[in-house]
């Protein structure tokens, strides 16, 4: 099957679909959900209540880069644009304040999502959707192997269709993994791995401040820059914080902040 038809199919799923994860049992039992205890080999389905009914067909944007590459950054050209990829969330309060930062500069940034706290925290996911952000896949339940990531890809990615209304075309590897089976995997879907070229180091458990989070991102600007940052799975306060001080010097500098599609649309030809 080629990669657009699986994204058709990905597309139309309906409504209150099954999502069939190869998971261990109850890590996705969360408020709204119905999970059912699936075979033996310890997979199980979620039912996803008050999921939308008309599930969004694929963004107008192609997709720009190679199936199976990695991203690193984008060649512009020269051209001053950067754009910004938080991790792990759908997540309480910072998805909602990095992305009011980014909206009262008139920009819009993308958020891979992680499928569990999709299913822990819908209505800020769905926000993220109807505030006009992107979102991209990052798997369901963050695993850091080949063997465990390629078989959440598609379950994500019909979760966050069900639940947000938008078919995630960009996916970030757990972890940033590469390696041959992943790229292999990844290429068959039709997905690139967007990695970046601006690592703020917000992971990290002794939270980094918001002015050196801002000042990593500075000393890394360049024309086609990605940003790795990260709003959730955990708290990240620092990184909400140093938003609006990333984004003014962006401004500043005379770049253009748009979201991780747009930047790879924008490849120079
Ligand atoms: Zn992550």
């Amino acid at each position: 099957m080629v990669a657009h038809e699986r994204w058709r199919r990905i597309a139309v799923v309906p409504a209150c679909i099954l999502v069939v994860a190869a998971l261990s049992a109850g890590s996705v039992v969360r408020p709204g959900t119905d999970p059912t205890p699936g075979p033996s080999d310890g997979s199980f389905s979620v039912a996803v209540r008050g999921a939308r009914s008309q599930v969004i067909p694929l963004s107008a944007l192609p997709l720009s880069c190679a199936p199976g590459s990695v991203v690193h950054s984008v060649d512009t050209g020269g051209a001053k644009l950067v754009a910004f990829g938080f991790d792990d969330g759908p997540w309480p309060y910072t998805t909602t304040a990095i992305m009011s930062a980014f909206e009262q500069r008139g920009a819009r940034a993308t958020f891979f999502m992680i499928g569990v706290h999709l299913l822990k925290y819908p209505d800020i996911g769905r926000s993220v959707a109807a505030r006009g952000h992107e979102i991209g896949n990052h798997t369901v339940t963050h695993p850091y192997t080949a063997k465990t990531i390629l078989p959440q890809i598609v379950p994500a990615a019909q979760l966050i269709a069900s639940v947000t209304g938008v078919t995630p075309r960009l996916f970030r590897a757990p972890g940033l993994l590469s390696n041959a089976e992943l790229q292999n995997g990844l290429a068959t879907l039709g997905y690139c791995n967007i990695f970046a070229s601006i690592f703020t180091g917000d992971a990290a458990t002794w939270r980094p401040s918001a002015a050196t989070i801002c000042g990593r991102f500075k000393a890394g600007l360049r024309p086609g820059a990605i940003v790795l940052a990260h709003d959730g799975g955990g708290r990240h306060e620092t990184t909400a914080a140093a938003v609006p001080c990333m984004l003014d010097a962006a401004i500043r500098s005379g770049y253009r902040i748009v979201t991780i599609s747009e930047l790879l649309a924008s490849a120079a030809r």
